[in-house]
């Protein structure tokens, strides 16, 4: 492998293009008109624009990437994390074409793509689902019936649903034809797929995660947890890794659970098996994400082992360089997504001008970044400008450093996820571990966040009134 188109853009793209050229392989970045002077095409040795600003005018453009591909003579394609990466059409069109996907088979991508086919295939291998029904759903009086089996409140789900997206809880039975409908359109508008089941929603979960790995040779591993059950819209702000509430025991089953999940699609590369934990330590199978997963930093930092690098040499055809029993955890990592919106206002997107960014830099911070100063974030991707993380001995050590790297993270011009992530640093849920994935619900309100803003902008008022008081002082000394 002596070339890689990386089909992405943004942090991923840079991320995968560093282990790339730490391997010796040559990157080629694709761009739209909008990111003609974005960080990762000029990372990149090669890069080619691939059309106009709306991604499905450039970034989704199958077909037109592996044109690119073959004319660059590029021998593999990294689809980094959404856009074309679970495009199961797409990962066998990259192999048709002669050319290596770093990903699984478009089986395991086809079968995991649907949350109902996952279960289905599972369901021989001994994995704890939630309760609910296995297959789609669109007769109201059936669906009352097994919502008053399994008791409320149940959780709508689309089946092709992804990104926080595609969920509705209904807390009684009067309410559940109306939210069914209103689940079966947002399923054909948003995935063009209406399909929808029900599960019972669980009322306290931690969201885990197990990283899976597997090659070709019929080896496939765990790399521990991650903990995601700070969520803002059922979707992740902060992630951690290892979990305050797993035992060796349960991490070393909800482990071997992930496994046989990755075995029952015949998976291979990296990929992320999703289990909600109940208050009574009940894990279930929720989903699997065919991909590398945003969060999969925190991984890296406590097993210290590249994932990309590990992508690319099970990719190659080699063989995983190591067993289950080499490994363990190192330390504790924190990452959180520092996404251009506005805790303040709902967390609705506020993109803009970045006038000052500076990202901060030292010993156990790592920064995942895609911007820099100057540029203009786009309305038409994703509002994630990178990801701040962390890297401790202990927990309490990873969530000091995280909060020190936030005050000396400076963002102007658009607001962010950075002040929130002060809040949870700070919090006593967080630092204490005994949190759910309803933290923000809980306990975040903006009133609050203001407060702690106004009461910081004070004392760094403070300061500078006592530093000009000194300058003052220099300025006024009489010169003998
Ligand atoms: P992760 O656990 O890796 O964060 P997410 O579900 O948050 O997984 O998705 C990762 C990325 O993919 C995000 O940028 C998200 O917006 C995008 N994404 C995932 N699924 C979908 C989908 N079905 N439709 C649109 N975007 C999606
Ligand atoms: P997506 O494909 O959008 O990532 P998931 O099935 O992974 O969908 O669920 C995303 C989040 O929604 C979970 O992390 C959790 O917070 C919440 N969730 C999903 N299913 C349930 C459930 N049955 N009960 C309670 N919360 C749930
Ligand atoms: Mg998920």
């Amino acid at each position: 492998m002596k070339k890689i188109l990386v089909a992405n853009r943004g942090e991923i793209a840079i991320r995968v293009m560093r282990t790339a050229r730490k391997m010796g392989i040559k990157t080629v970045a694709i761009y739209s008109t909008v990111d003609r002077n974005a960080p990762h095409v000029k990372f990149a040795d090669e890069a080619v624009c691939i059309g106009e600003a709306p991604s499905s005018e450039s970034y989704l453009l199958g077909s037109k990437i592996i044109e690119v591909a073959k004319k660059v003579k590029a021998n593999a394609i990294h689809p980094g994390y959404g856009f074309l990466s679970e495009n199961a059409d797409f990962a066998e069109e990259v192999e048709k074409n002669n050319i290596i996907f770093i990903g699984p088979k478009s089986k395991a991508i086809k079968i995991m793509g649907s949350k109902l086919a996952a279960k289905d295939a599972v369901k021989s291998y001994d994995i704890p689902m939630v309760p609910g029904i296995e297959e789609a759903i669109s007769d109201v009086a059936k669906a009352k019936a097994i919502a008053r089996e399994i008791g409320f409140p149940i959780l709508i789900k689309a089946s092709a649903g992804g990104g926080g997206k595609g969920m509705r809880i209904v807390e009684k039975e009067s309410d559940l034809e109306s939210q069914m409908q209103r689940a079966i359109s947002e399923a054909i508008s948003a995935f063009g797929d209406g399909s929808v089941f029900i599960e019972k929603y669980i009322s306290s979960p931690r969201h885990i995660e197990i990283q899976v790995m597997a090659d070709t040779h019929g080896n496939s591993i765990h790399l521990f947890e991650r903990e995601c059950s700070i969520q803002r819209r059922h979707q992740k702000v902060i992630e951690e890794a290892p979990s305050v509430v797993l035992s060796s025991s349960l991490r070393a089953e909800m482990g071997e659970a992930a496994v046989r999940v990755a075995k029952a699609c015949d998976y291979i590369g990296a990929g992320t098996v999703e289990f909600l934990l109940d208050e009574n330590h009940n894990f279930y199978f929720l989903e699997m994400n065919t991909r590398l997963q945003v969060e999969h930093p925190v991984t890296e930092l406590i097993t210290g082992i590249d994932l990309v690098e590990l992508q690319i040499k099970v990719a190659r055809g080699e063989k995983l360089p190591f067993t289950q029993d080499e490994l363990e955890i190192k330390g504790h990592a924190l990452e959180l997504r520092v996404y251009a919106e506005d805790p303040l206002n709902d967390f609705l997107p506020s993109v803009g001008h970045l006038d000052i960014y500076k990202i901060p830099s030292g010993n156990g911070i790592r920064v995942d970044n895609g911007f820099e100063e100057g540029m203009d974030i786009p309305i038409y991707y994703d509002p994630m400008l990178s990801k701040l993380i962390t890297y401790g001995k202990t927990r309490e050590e990873a969530i000091q450093l995280m909060s020190k790297a936030i005050d000396n993270y400076s963002i102007e011009g658009v607001q962010t996820t950075l002040s929130f992530g002060k809040f949870v640093c700070q919090h006593e849920a967080f630092t204490s571990g005994n949190f759910d994935t309803h933290f923000v619900k809980k306990y975040y309100t903006p009133d609050v966040l203001k407060a702690e803003m106004e009461s910081e902008a004070k004392i760094a008022a403070l300061i500078a009134l006592q530093q000009y008081k000194e300058d003052q002082k220099i300025v006024r000394l009489p010169i003998h």
